[in-house]
């Protein structure tokens, strides 16, 4: 394969993106958060009857990602994913979540399995009982991702070899399994944190083992006109996933839990009354592109 560093273009999909943050408080309080959970005086389930609406005047293809706080404490949240799952335009949900939530919770979600994708975001500073188990257990109905948080404190160094080495023997090939750098939670710093030598060894070791089992998230990349599928890890490992400058096709939108809408990588809040939903390419004015979901937006270097 050719050098990465000589990559003119990244990213093949520009489906709209779409965000929503059904609530604003979660059962932890990871430190790393960058959302900063807290408890809200918003009426949720009135909020959810004016995003729904309008997400289903939407005239785009789209994917939504259903985030929080924790999505599934939201009053309705079985109703709310079975009012999407009815949106023709809607092509895949996916649900993050820290798992916490009895497997009982989510078989209810079971006759909507088709239209979604479980992402378990898997946070080592809070115990889990029987996290594994759940996980096997839901795989069997459900497609799902495991992100694996990768904690910079050497303390939980153990906890994650055990936990990683566990949730690597058991998943089903057909999930997705990544290990993620945390990055920085406060204003005006950009990037991921410093990672002491014994943890980065793991990350690295965990990542040359997705590699060499082939499952792991990829993204496409144009070197000398020709495309190429790489594993995500490898732009974070070679510090590459940075376009600043570079055209970008963006289409993607926040809608946050009282109803106000951010569009993705720019400055500017509005109600969700006021937001049309449509792509909103710009020049990227980020240092670090850290959402490797947004990877899949076209991308184009600036010469
Ligand atoms: S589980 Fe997720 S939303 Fe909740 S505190 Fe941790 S990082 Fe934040
Ligand atoms: S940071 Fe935003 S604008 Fe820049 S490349 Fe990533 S998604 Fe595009």
């Amino acid at each position: 394969m050719n050098d990465l560093r000589l990559m003119t273009e990244v990213g093949r999909d520009p489906t709209m993106n779409i965000n929503w943050e059904l609530v604003s408080h979660c059962q932890f309080k990871c430190s790393y958060c960058y959302f900063h959970p807290h408890p809200s005086q918003t009426d949720y389930v009135s909020v959810a009857q004016i995003v729904l609406k309008r997400l289903k005047s939407i005239e785009h293809d789209f994917k939504l990602t259903l985030l929080g706080g924790e999505p599934s404490l939201h009053p309705k949240f079985e109703e709310t994913i079975r009012e999407l799952s009815q949106i023709e335009r809607l092509k895949k949900i996916y649900i993050v979540t820290n798992f916490e939530k009895k497997i009982e919770d989510w078989m209810k979600l079971s006759e909507f399995s088709h239209r979604l994708k479980i992402v378990i975001s898997v946070h080592v500073e809070y115990p889990q009982e029987n996290l594994v188990q759940k996980m096997i257990e839901l795989q069997k109905f459900f497609s799902i991702d495991v992100v694996f948080n990768v904690h910079p404190d050497v303390k939980y160094l153990v906890k994650m070899k055990n936990l990683a080495s566990e949730i690597e023997e058991n998943l089903a090939e057909t999930t997705t399994l990544s290990f993620m750098k945390i990055h920085h939670n406060s204003k005006g710093l950009e990037g991921y944190v410093d990672y002491p030598t014994e943890v980065e060894s793991f990350f690295k070791e965990k990542n040359q083992r997705l590699k060499n089992s082939g499952r792991y998230e990829k993204v496409s990349v144009k070197i000398q006109d020709q495309w190429f599928e790489v594993p995500k890890f490898q732009l974070v490992d070679q510090n590459l996933n940075r376009f600043k400058g570079w055209s970008c096709d963006l289409s993607a939108y926040i809608i946050h839990y009282d109803g106000q809408v951010s569009e993705a990588c720019r400055k500017k809040k509005q109600h969700i009354l006021r937001t049309r939903f449509s792509p909103n390419p710009q020049i990227c004015p980020l240092n670090q592109c850290v959402c490797d979901d947004y990877w899949a937006f076209p991308k184009t270097i600036q010469s």
